[in-house]
């Protein structure tokens, strides 16, 4: 679930506060991940709250042998672990390419308030070979229709745990 109680400001407002230094930053990052240190694809993202920048991450995957270790997800990561929480609202994310199904996805998890992208995942096919296009297109398309199959199995055991889950009081809220 996602909290919708904070009152968002309005794209045009997002807009106007968009700062060129950061998503430089952002940028300067996707340099040293993919030319300069080699250590994955050519992505950089910071959080920035209250006009600062808190946290960095760039592209890890291919020196980590960690295929979720994106430039947002380190950024998003090291932001939480900063402020003590695992939600952002108050804090915007620049990054230098538009965001992968994952790592959107984290945004929303994260309660983050804003994205400020540079390259279009256009832009990371185009030159890079990075298909977050063809994970769109699966995403998009019914279950029993995707590359990767689900099938589902001992749902009563597996419901047990939701069900004492559900009457504890101070169980984990997102
Ligand atoms: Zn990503």
């Amino acid at each position: 679930m996602v909290a919708t109680k904070t009152r968002k400001k309005s794209l045009e407002e997002y807009k106007k506060e968009f700062n060129p230094e950061f998503m430089r930053k952002a940028i300067e990052l996707s340099r040293r991940a993919s030319i300069i240190e080699k250590t994955g694809g050519v992505f950089g993202a910071v959080i920035v709250k209250d006009g600062k920048i808190i946290s960095e991450g760039y592209n890890q995957v291919k020196k980590q042998n960690d295929p979720i270790w994106h430039a947002e997800m380190q950024a998003i990561r090291e932001a939480c672990k900063k402020l003590g929480t695992p939600h952002l609202e108050g804090c915007v994310l620049y990054t230098s390419a538009e965001c992968c199904p994952m790592c959107l996805a984290t945004a929303y998890w994260a309660h983050l308030d804003h994205i400020y992208y540079g390259a279009t995942t256009a832009d990371s096919l185009k030159y890079g070979d990075f298909a977050d296009i063809d994970i769109l297109d699966e995403i998009r398309k019914e279950p029993a229709e995707r590359r990767l199959k689900f099938s589902q199995h001992m749902n009563p055991e597996a419901v047990e745990v939701w069900k004492e889950f559900s009457k504890m009081p101070d169980r984990a809220r997102y």
